[in-house]
């Protein structure tokens, strides 16, 4: 494979919406086209970032895409067995970068590596599930063939213009008629009262509290705070996700001692490193809790994998893992790996949903075959990419 041109744009993906900690006003992204030449042909490997950390096109346009475009075609092969090769690609990418201190630069790599696999995958034909099933294995304990994963919609945030708790409980009532195993809605930015009225609206609308989780994106991290999740704790959720700082060990380490409820988090870890210590240091427990490292925002698949491996060595099992956001690659990381289940956002737009020709029902995805990760068959996300492909 030969890496033939490399173009990125930023985008906006501005809301009129709000979680416990952030706005969604001026949110922006990064779409790339990395166009790659195999003896297949041509091919158009598209990737998107990830939500919540802005567009990267400062550090791409000064030192990753120079790098790839720098990059000679023995650079990106196996010297022993000649294949193309991911690993060789992010050495690529991360050349003279310390270890560490990964700011902002995990997310311009992820989108980069994300957009390289998609047209990996199309040039040997392949959805990108099944690639990833050829390549590293498929784990049968999520209970699912390779190609389905179970699947779950989150959405419930605050809007600028007032939240009503009967309007949340429609959009949950929605999105598990459609065939979502499950409904998650953000908590933390109003009145423990609000907040109270609107879980319990939609466990009335799913009829069931495991089939509602909720997202504090941190808003329990003080002390004083702790009392509020006691009481959300006897609700019996799903899970209570990211209730402290995602640096906050020690926070995370009192919580999950004190809470009987299932804790998601892991959005925030951006590494392999980061997400040892989590599970080193954060007291999470393998028989419930949940991580949801983001692979688009943490250096791409390659560094996924690796975080995946460290936990399986430490008793952590795949099932655990449920990327966070919604991302069109992470459903084919979570049907070709065997993932716990894929994450998809209530309302439409480049995170919500599925591709066209992946279908939903009784909770579970059944992932298209269509080579790709399939953004072409997302037009709500492909028109982000408008004039990039040829
Ligand atoms: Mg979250």
């Amino acid at each position: 494979m030969k890496i033939v041109s490399v173009q990125e744009r930023t985008v906006s993906l501005g809301s009129a919406t709000a979680n416990a900690a952030i706005s969604f006003d001026s949110m922006t992204a990064s779409a790339v086209v990395v166009e790659v030449e195999t003896q297949r042909g041509r091919f158009h490997g598209l990737g998107f970032s990830s939500i919540g950390r802005y567009g990267h096109g400062g550090l791409l346009r000064e030192r990753f895409i120079p790098r790839l475009l720098a990059a000679s075609v023995t650079d990106l092969h196996d010297p022993d067995s000649g294949a193309f090769c991911m690993q060789r690609i992010w050495g690529v990418l991360m050349k003279d970068e310390k270890e560490g201190g990964h700011g902002e630069r995990s997310g311009a790599v992820g989108v980069l590596e994300t957009a390289i696999w998609d047209a990996y995958a199309k040039s040997e034909g392949l959805p990108l599930w099944a690639l990833l099933q050829r390549e590293f294995g498929h784990s049968d304990e999520c209970g699912l063939p390779a190609g389905q994963t179970g699947v779950y919609a989150s959405g419930g945030h605050y809007h600028a213009t007032g939240d009503d708790a009967s309007r949340l409980a429609d959009e949950a009532k929605r999105c598990l008629d459609t065939g979502y195993s499950w409904f998650k809605l953000k908590i933390g930015g109003a009145s423990e009262t609000m907040d109270r009225k609107r879980i319990e609206a939609t466990v009335a609308a799913a009829g069931q509290s495991r089939r509602i989780a909720v997202d504090a994106n941190c808003a329990f991290d003080a002390p004083e705070k702790r009392q509020a999740l006691a009481k959300l704790d006897a609700l019996s959720l799903r899970w209570i996700e990211e209730p402290v700082n995602p640096l906050n060990y020690r926070g995370l380490d009192e919580v999950s001692s004190a809470l009987t409820t299932a804790i998601a988090t892991g959005e925030n870890c951006f590494a392999a490193a980061d997400s040892s210590n989590l599970l080193l240091y954060g007291g999470l427990r393998a028989d419930r809790d949940i991580l949801q490292m983001d692979f688009v925002l943490s250096y791409g698949l390659t560094e996924y994998l690796r975080m995946i491996n460290m936990a399986e060595a430490t008793g952590w099992s795949r099932r655990n893992f449920i990327p966070h956001a919604g991302h069109q690659a992470a459903l084919h990381a979570c049907a070709g790996l065997g993932l716990g289940a894929h994450e998809t956002g209530s309302a439409p737009g480049p995170f919500g949903g599925v591709s066209a020709c992946t279908r939903i029902a009784n909770g579970i995805a059944t992932v298209s075959d269509r080579p790709g990760t399939g953004i072409e068959n997302k037009p709500e996300l492909l028109r982000y990419f408008d004039g990039m492909i040829d």
